[in-house]
């Protein structure tokens, strides 16, 4: 199929960008990497009036270190994350995550800051960010807000982005004594999770502290595993998991998969994560 017909705006500056997005209001959709909202486009899942091309603005790319955070801005693509040496360094977690997003050709036009916009429950940046603490900034013409990955997601593709708001960068604090593990189950490599686990923690003698559980197809948003990170602290192994994961996990039914198959999958993946975590 086509897409419907629609207007183009290229603003140069993030100020021309939020007149346009204040003029044109719900009509208008902001264009990133293209890798979902193209093909939204192409299947009228989507009929905006006008997009609004974001890729020409400054300062909304780039990766950085300072102080106690690490710093990725919204147009940073997902293989530039993949292939940070700063990002492998101080957030191993998204070096981890990054290979199971599509394909390479997909990660090299896709932005991070397009995957937190379109908050996809089965997509890695947003769990990962969950299990990280990260914060988004989102600009407006009224200023800029920080706002904590737990606080954005809320409910199925729906955010707390305004509509005249944009990402432009997300900040991940740097964990130094922490480990991460990612793990997902596709049907294929390069296709969307069934269900996947960050985890991140603190290990002392094969014990788990600080531990923060983010799940990917877990719900009908990216989900902090509450109950199971409360159980798992501090041991090794734990009896109740199953349990636990049950009350913070409402998986929903795809094509292929049951919620409770899926349930039981995130199962397994949690006590594989906690024993790499442990190792
Ligand atoms: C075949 C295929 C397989 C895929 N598999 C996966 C996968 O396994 N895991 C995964 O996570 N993703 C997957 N994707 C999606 C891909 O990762 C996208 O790159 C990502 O979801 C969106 O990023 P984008 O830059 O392409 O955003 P776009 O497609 O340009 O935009 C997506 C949405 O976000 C909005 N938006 C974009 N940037 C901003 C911003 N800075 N501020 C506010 N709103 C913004 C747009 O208006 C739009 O609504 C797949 C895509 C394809 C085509």
């Amino acid at each position: 199929m086509k897409a419907p017909a629609f207007a183009y705006a290229r603003p140069r500056t993030l100020d021309e960008a939020f007149a346009l997005l204040e003029k044109h209001g719900a009509d208008a959709r902001i264009l990133a990497g293209g890798q979902s909202l193209v093909p939204m486009l192409n299947l009228r899942l989507a009929a905006p009036s006008i997009l609004i091309d974001i890729t020409s603005l400054e300062g909304l790319s780039g990766i950085s270190v300072s102080g106690e955070r690490l710093t990725i801005g919204a147009l940073t693509t997902h293989r530039e994350i993949e292939r940070s040496a700063d990002v492998a360094r101080h957030c191993p977690l998204l070096t981890q995550a990054a290979p199971h997003i599509a394909h390479v050709a997909i990660r090299n036009s896709g932005t991070l800051g397009g995957s937190i916009a379109l908050a996809d429950p089965a997509a890695e940046w947003p769990a990962c960010c969950l299990a990280l603490d990260a914060s988004f900034t989102l600009a407006s013409r009224q200023g800029t807000r920080k706002v904590k990955a737990r606080d954005f997601f809320k409910g199925l593709y729906a955010t707390a982005l305004g509509p005249a708001e944009l990402v432009t960068n997300v900040e991940f604090p740097l964990l130094p004594k922490h480990r991460s593990v990612f793990l997902e189950l596709s049907r294929r490599r390069g296709d969307y999770a069934i269900v996947g686990v960050a985890a991140v923690a603190r290990v002392d003698a094969g014990k788990v502290h600080d531990l923060r559980l983010a799940y990917l197809g877990g719900g009908d948003v990216p989900k902090l595993a509450l109950h199971a990170m409360k159980a798992a602290e501090g041991c090794a192994p734990v009896e109740t998991l199953a349990a636990e994961l049950a009350r913070d996990l409402s998986p929903l039914a795809d094509l292929e998969n049951k919620p409770d198959t899926k349930l039981h999958l995130a199962n397994v993946l949690t006590r594989r994560a906690l024993a790499a975590l442990a190792a």
